[in-house]
């Protein structure tokens, strides 16, 4: 059975508010239901369209003044340093149309950096009562970052985050994001030292990600570069961690999904670029996938860490497939 069968059936399970569109994102991209993230995705992908027209005036102008929403927030009740209300003011502050907030989904494995189940309903009745006390001067919405190990939320949530922190191999949870030497570890011990068979488990995951978690927006897309800044860790040109990532891109282009750029590893001092890293990000333009600006943040003051500056990547452009 051909992979266009299975795409093909994909795309008939989209939500019933997720319209396909061919004008301003490309020929896979599904605009999102909620009005907030909806308006948010507009903004970059109108942005992005003019950067592609060298000759209208404006094609290169700053993004001051640009109204920027971020969906992807964590607070105190997984790792994030500021409440909810913090994080409300500092958007309120800055002028965000709409805020966000995605706490980690709980994973029994790993307790030590995401929402206890306790927590999780604490943090729903503060984020939804922050939402009325909110109405009519900023949009606040309740997510979640599902994690793919989670299991689905007994409750119902304006968007999911899926993400990909952990690689399961021989019965062990190998975390993809918590230090180099961790990751080092653990590919030797479980991978025989082959970071590309690791690559392979781990886009495996991702490229699942929408059948598993139903999420509206994917998270960090190439988490596993994050301790790549200097190259020595993989070739992220590599044909098997390309074929790997392509392979993953094409399950999730035919799902109704955002694809991050995220700028949470810039904001604390991992990357100079965002995830995903420019061959990706280009790949995701060219076959029409859609993006949304997401920081990822941690702490307040890093609530819209290095979006404006994303608004005016020239690198966004996109090319022609030969
Ligand atoms: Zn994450
Ligand atoms: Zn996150």
């Amino acid at each position: 059975m051909g992979g266009s069968d299975r795409n093909h059936s994909l795309a008939e399970f989209a939500p019933a508010g997720a319209k396909k569109t061919e004008s301003l994102f490309g020929r896979n991209s599904f605009l999102p239901e909620n009005p907030a993230i909806a308006a948010s995705v507009e903004a970059f992908a109108r942005g992005a369209q003019r950067r592609c027209d060298p000759d209208r005036p404006g094609a290169r102008r700053s993004g001051s003044g640009s109204k920027i929403s971020n969906f992807h927030t964590h607070t105190v009740y997984c790792d994030g340093k500021d409440t909810p209300r913090a994080l409300a003011e500092e958007a309120l502050r800055l002028g965000c149309p709409a805020l966000g907030f995605s706490g980690h989904s709980y994973t029994a494995f790993d307790p030590s950096w995401c929402m206890s189940p306790e927590g999780t309903m604490e943090y729903r009745r503060e984020v939804l009562a922050l939402r009325e006390e909110y109405a009519g001067r900023m949009a606040i919405l309740l997510g979640l970052e599902q994690d793919y190990w989670s299991e689905p939320p007994g409750e119902k949530y304006d968007y999911l985050i899926g993400s990909v922190h952990y690689v399961r191999k021989d019965g062990e949870y190998l975390p993809v994001d918590e230090s180099r030497e961790i990751l080092l570890k653990g590919v030797e011990k479980l991978y025989g030292g082959d970071i590309y068979a690791f690559a392979e488990d781990y886009f495996r995951l991702v490229g699942d990600l929408w059948e598993r978690t139903r999420c509206r927006i994917v998270g960090h897309f190439d988490l596993l570069t994050k301790f790549n800044e200097d190259g020595t860790l993989l070739d992220e040109t590599h044909p098997r961690y390309l074929r790997a990532a392509g392979e993953a891109l094409d399950r999730l282009l035919e799902a109704p999904v955002l694809f991050e750029i995220n700028t949470g590893a810039m904001a604390r001092g991992y990357r100079t670029t965002p995830y995903p890293g420019p061959v990706l990000r280009r790949a995701i333009a060219r076959k029409g996938g859609t993006f949304i600006l997401s920081s990822d943040c941690h702490r307040k003051e890093q609530l819209l860490y290095g979006l404006a500056d994303q608004l005016n990547q020239p690198y966004e452009r996109v090319e022609e497939a030969p």
